[in-house]
């Protein structure tokens, strides 16, 4: 019998898995999962992820071993290495074939093309396979082959060329015979202990599924009307699962189909709205393939990389602990600093705030996103820093910039949300707590550390000075 080997990847499920459903295919299979504990560090990937992947990785193991499949853990300590890793895996099973599923970024992709070429060279097939998102990059693209750089547009062709059969998940394999045992990650990489954030963030396919259905059946309906409010739970926190694929996007595009009367624009403006989110994921994928200059630090409007960006460590510093004075930033960075996640409206006025008040360059705010999120993911973190810097796709325009004064007030109305995260501020009636400085201030909490409409008009006149020279050269 054939004798087929899986590389998993950051796709850490046994259903609507393309590489493993087509490996399964009259042959024996067999798993791998390499460890890349200093490409990790290099790609600043946070210790809640890198804890999550591990725990997840741990379960993976146990669902693969009731399907009769063994899963090696292997090291390698980064990405160069990884074609030498994978090669003796497959040849000390005597594997004939390799098969993965694509990753979209820069260094994933050389990786894959190095391990391909090294497979091909010892006789062991390569077969590739799409599942990061539910439509390939590459797929959607104008009548002229161009890639879609404006994201309705882009939306509009995706809902015209999806299929159901483009979100019918795969099933998992049938079992191949009796189980071995499953394997374990190490609990330690590092300084890092696999436990970190265990009580917040379940592992495993099976926890991102009831976390899915829950969603389904408990909130969709209402997404549209509570995503927006960080103190309701009003989006489904599957980010963390979509970035290490516990869960594809088709089957969170399958279940939305199916509760929206199987259309997936419907009736309900809050399945519309997921969906539409959804795509927007898909959209980041996109535009990172199309564009890989997005994944070495380059802005998409590459004329506003001449902007004049500060590098200012103590105010960096500042923003980080969310110790700006200015409640609701604090409030997003805390929530960031100590659970791994951040909801997206604060995700938004946070990095307005880095890169448009402190006019810090948004790449470091990236780079510290990646640094402590449980779900970075390259594509989207990227895309929503540049999108709040206004040098993306798509972005906000330059002028555009959130009052974060405002934005609490409109979107923490009660302030429920500042109060549990910044507890200097939770005696403060709520008509005091989003400028406590009008008020005479909080014990322990500082003043803000910019005045907003100055920091305003002075990022209005950096950018139009920009725009006069760009328009000048
Ligand atoms: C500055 C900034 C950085 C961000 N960094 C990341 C990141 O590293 N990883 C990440 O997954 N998302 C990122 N986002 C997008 C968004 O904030 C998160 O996807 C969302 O908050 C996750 O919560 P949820 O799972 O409850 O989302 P839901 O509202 O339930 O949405 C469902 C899914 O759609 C996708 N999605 C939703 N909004 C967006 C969006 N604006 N762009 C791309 N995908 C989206 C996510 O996969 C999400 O899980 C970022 C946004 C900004 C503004």
């Amino acid at each position: 019998m054939r004798r087929h080997l899986v590389w998993f990847r950051n796709d850490l499920r046994t259903t609507d898995h393309p590489a493993l459903h087509g490996a399964a295919q009259g042959a024996h299979v067999t798993a791998v999962y390499l460890l890349t504990p200093v490409q990790w560090q290099q790609h600043g990937l946070s210790d809640f992820k890198i804890a999550l992947i591990l725990r997840s990785v741990d379960r993976l193991s146990e669902q693969l071993s009731q399907l009769g499949i063994s899963l090696q853990i292997c090291t390698a300590k980064d990405f160069v290495q990884a074609p030498e890793a994978i090669l003796k895996c497959a040849q000390s099973l005597g594997a004939d074939a390799l098969f993965f599923n694509e990753e979209v970024a820069i260094n994933e992709s050389r990786r894959d093309q190095a391990v391909a070429q090294v497979m091909q060279h010892a006789g062991i097939r390569v077969e590739t396979f799409s599942s990061q998102t539910s439509m390939p990059p590459g797929s959607v693209v104008k009548p002229d082959g161009s890639p879609y750089s404006v994201f309705t547009p882009f939306k509009k062709r995706w809902l015209a060329d999806y299929r159901p059969d483009h979100i019918d998940p795969l099933p998992a394999p049938k079992p191949q015979g009796p189980q071995p045992s499953p394997s374990a990650t190490p609990q330690r990489v590092g300084d890092m202990d696999k436990s970190i954030g265990e009580q917040l963030w379940k592992a495993g396919q099976t926890a991102a599924m009831t976390l899915l259905k829950s969603f389904i059946k408990t909130r969709i309906q209402s997404y549209q009307a509570s995503r927006d409010f960080p103190a309701q739970r009003g989006t489904s926190v599957l980010s963390p699962h979509l970035a290490i694929g516990t869960i594809s996007p088709r089957q969170c595009l399958h279940a939305a189909h199916a509760a929206n009367g199987r259309r997936l624009v419907g009736a309900s403006e809050g399945i519309n709205t997921w969906v539409s989110e959804l795509i927007w994921r898909e959209f980041y994928s996109h535009i990172l393939a199309a564009y890989p200059k997005l994944a070495m630090g380059h802005a998409f409007k590459t004329e506003t990389d001449s902007l004049p960006w500060g590098t200012d460590q103590e105010a960096l510093e500042r923003w980080q602990r969310g110790e700006t004075g200015l409640p609701l930033v604090d409030a997003g960075m805390r929530q960031l600093n100590t659970t791994g996640w951040m909801h997206n409206r604060l995700r938004m006025v946070t990095a307005t705030f880095l890169a448009k008040q402190l006019f810090l360059d948004w790449r470091l705010g990236e780079a510290y996103f990646m640094r402590q999120l449980v779900d970075g993911e390259l594509a989207a973190n990227n895309g929503g820093w540049q999108w709040s810097a206004s040098t993306g796709t798509d972005a906000v325009p330059y002028f555009r910039i959130f009052n974060p004064v405002r934005q609490a007030e409109r979107f923490d109305p009660s302030g429920d949300f500042v109060r549990s995260m910044v507890p200097e501020l939770a005696d403060l009636p709520t008509r005091h707590i989003f400028e406590p400085w009008r008020h005479g201030g909080a014990a322990g909490y500082p003043s803000p550390m910019v005045d907003l409409s100055e920091a305003r008009q002075k990022t209005l006149a950096i950018w139009k000075q920009g725009r006069l020279l760009a328009e000048d050269g």
